[in-house]
């Protein structure tokens, strides 16, 4: 079947794609179009062209489902379809509804009028996966909308609504607004009007008006950042204005190919495909039957519970909080309130719709209430009795279907599970703090969770718009099992000769949004602490950290308290001098002579620390593949995602130079040899 479907209305010949769901650019359907162009111009009854897609999309660009295969640049390519609209010699009308992304804006761009929905979501997001526009999106548009315009969008991404652009002084990208249901009439009427018009209207014969300030300011911002793409994205803007149009095209594909090449896009393109393969989960399948959850039933108005609800909330679901300690409730329920209204004076949300979700929100505390909800989060204290004992409770509550979720970050589901009478009910649902800012959930699969439960929570983590990976149960789970590892090395650099600042300073300037120390100062030395002595009593603890549990029996909780491994003026931290103190007599107890430690080798052993433990989790099937581990950090940890994550670093440095570092670090007579072995 063609992906065009054609069409004769009179002296016009309609093309349709038809390659659900967003009209993807693949090779069948560039195949079709290319050979209805070819057509239409030979056919001497063919007076003009309409091109048009759908109500939901014009065309969302490449089809991912060809992405990294051969078809992707298989000829006909997108570059040579556009090329080929600019040699017709008959006009051809873009009729744009919904979406007009990437190579999906560079067709319609090398169309000769665009009559499109003031809805229409407009963008050139190439840059999101490292790249550059690749088929004269960077020579076409700032012809259509003028530099400075282009210089905003191309080097972010940013998509605009097509309104938005439609009124720029002088823009040449819309020639009509239209409504979605005259929007084909609309685009026929002007097809006629035009089809004798020449010479026809071509972007490439247009001239760019300069812009030196925007100019200058768009090519300091890219060149600030810590990867090429943007900078190459203003490059290539630059080059409409500089260059003939042929020149521009010509640098523009030497810029992809460069960019292509780059290991920074093959990291965002992983970054971007990890996203895609976390939702598949074996034992789930699309006829998997969902259960609808409309009621959410939150139990602990703490920090996380207070978080949750308001994620809830803002996913538009009725929530009940509930918390027995009365002065606890009011301080969840004035938490969740601040954020709401932050979001309001941020411009995100209207005061009205803020009004109608905070509507939806019941705070109590009797949790009788809880009969009505269909997925029951526990936010308590972190204590296995009391959450066994929270558990028996809510089984007794719950009505039947219901499902049971526990927020806990090192208890055992299972166990949790097991004192209810329905356990393939219960599964983990890991937030991270704050909860309604932080994009990772882990979805953790007890081992009697049923695949429709599991199903229903993937579905409930993408309302409220979290980025889900599927989980195994064990201690710390993914993220945090992996975070102990790498705090753990923190604190054999600050053994070895290190301070707090030159490891924060050496992950950072690798790409880290925030090095171990800062990031332990703002959850707070106590929490982990406190984990530490639950696990000594237990006899669980793996190793003693008598330098962080002395920082904390001194009261350094860390940015709550005004100081931890630094001191702090609000958030901003500063070198400590009693911390260096602490730690020169913990070394001198140690017996410990300090030694200079590289940037490199506190990258690798924080990093590579990171590797090792994924490594193992992927061996015990806690996680399901390298990229699901990739995804935790990317979306939970401040990885940075122009470096793919702590699996795909790895693997692209490459098993023997791993092995090697391995053994060194193993030799370090300090370290944890057994941890580094295979
Ligand atoms: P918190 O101390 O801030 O809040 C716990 C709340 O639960 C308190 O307000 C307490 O009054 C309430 N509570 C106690 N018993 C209750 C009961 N029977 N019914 C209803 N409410 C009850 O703790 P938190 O930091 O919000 O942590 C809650 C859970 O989330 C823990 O299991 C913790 O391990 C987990 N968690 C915490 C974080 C974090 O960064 N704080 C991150 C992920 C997961």
């Amino acid at each position: 079947m063609s992906l065009v479907e054609s069409l004769r209305d009179g002296e016009l010949l309609l093309l349709q794609f038809a390659n659900p769901p967003v009209n993807g650019l693949s090779h069948a359907l560039r195949s079709s179009l290319y050979a209805a162009l070819e057509q239409a111009d030979a056919d001497a009854s063919v007076a003009a062209v309409v091109l048009y897609g759908g109500p939901k999309a014009f065309s969302g660009g490449a089809d991912i489902r060809e992405f990294g295969q051969p078809q992707a640049l298989a000829e006909p390519n997108l570059p040579g379809l556009c090329a080929r609209l600019d040699a017709m010699s008959k006009p051809v009308v873009a009729a744009v509804d919904g979406l007009a992304l990437g190579g999906g804006l560079e067709l319609a761009l090398s169309c000769h009028h665009r009559v499109v929905v003031g809805t229409a979501q407009i963008g050139l997001p190439e840059v999101n996966l490292g790249l550059l526009p690749g088929a004269g999106g960077t020579q076409r548009f700032p012809r259509a909308v003028g530099l400075a315009t282009a210089l905003q969008m191309v080097p972010s991404g940013q998509p605009r609504r097509a309104a938005q652009l439609a009124a720029l002084p002088g823009q040449l990208l819309v020639d009509e607004l239209a409504e979605s249901a005259t929007l084909l009439d609309q685009a026929k009427a002007l097809a006629r009007r035009v089809a004798s018009q020449r010479p026809l209207a071509r972007l490439r014969d247009r001239t760019v008006e300069a812009a030196p300030a925007e100019l200058a300011a768009a090519e300091a911002q890219a060149a600030a950042l810590p990867y090429p793409a943007p900078l190459a994205c203003v490059q290539a803007v630059r080059g409409a204005l500089e260059l003939p149009f042929d020149e521009g095209i010509a640098a523009e594909r030497a810029g992809f190919q460069r960019l292509m090449a780059s290991p920074e896009s093959a990291a965002l393109r992983h970054a971007f495909f990890a996203e895609r393969a976390a939702a598949k989960v074996p034992g789930i399948e699309a006829d998997t039957p969902r259960r609808a959850i409309r009621r959410v039933g939150v139990l602990g108005a703490g920090t996380m519970g207070s978080g949750i609800a308001t994620a809830c909330l803002m996913g538009g679901l009725l929530v009940d909080l509930v918390e027995p300690d009365a002065a606890a409730l009011a301080r969840g329920v004035a938490a969740l309130d601040k954020h709401l209204q932050a979001q309001v004076s941020k411009g995100r949300l209207s005061a009205e719709k803020a009004a109608a979700l905070r509507a939806n929100l019941r705070p109590g505390g009797d949790d009788a209430v809880l009969a009505d909800a269909d997925l029951l989060i526990e936010a308590v204290f972190e204590d296995m009795a009391l959450k066994q004992s929270v558990f028996r409770r809510l089984d007794a509550l719950a009505k039947p279907g219901a499902i049971l979720a526990t927020n806990t970050s090192t208890l055992d589901v299972d166990a949790i599970a097991a004192v209810t009478l329905r356990p393939a009910d219960v599964l983990g649902l890991h937030f991270f703090s704050p909860a309604a800012v932080m994009k990772l959930l882990e979805v953790v699969r007890g081992a009697a969770t049923a695949p429709g439960v599991l199903a229903s929570a993937l579905g409930f983590g993408k309302q409220i718009g979290k980025t889900c990976v599927v989980a195994g149960v064990c201690d710390g789970f993914i993220g945090n099992r992996m975070i102990d590892r790498y705090l753990e090395q923190a604190l054999f650099l600050l053994d070895e000769g290190c301070s707090p600042q030159q490891v924060d300073q050496a992950i950072e300037a690798w790409g880290f949004a925030m090095g171990p120390f800062r990031m332990i100062d703002l959850a707070g030395n106590d929490v982990s602490w406190r984990i530490r002595q639950q696990r000594a009593k237990d006899g669980t603890l793996r190793r003693a950290q008598p330098l962080a549990d002395r920082l904390c029996e001194l009261g350094r909780f860390g940015q709550k308290s005004g100081g931890g491994w630094y001191d702090y003026e609000g958030r901003e931290a500063k070198p400590s001098k009693a911390v260096a103190a602490l730690i020169a007599a913990h070394r001198e107890q140690l017996g410990r002579a300090p030694r200079a430690v590289a940037a490199e080798e506190i990258v690798d052993r924080l990093l590579l620390a990171l590797a090792v433990e994924g490594e193992r989790l992927l061996a015990e099937g806690v996680a399901l593949r390298a990229s699901d581990i990739d995804l935790v950090y990317l979306a939970g940890y401040g990885f940075p995602r122009w470096k793919g994550g702590p699996m795909f670093e790895a693997q692209r440095r490459g098993s023997e130079a791993l092995a090697a570092r391995r053994r060194e670090f193993a030799a370090l007579a300090h370290d944890d040899p057994q941890f580094w072995m295979p």
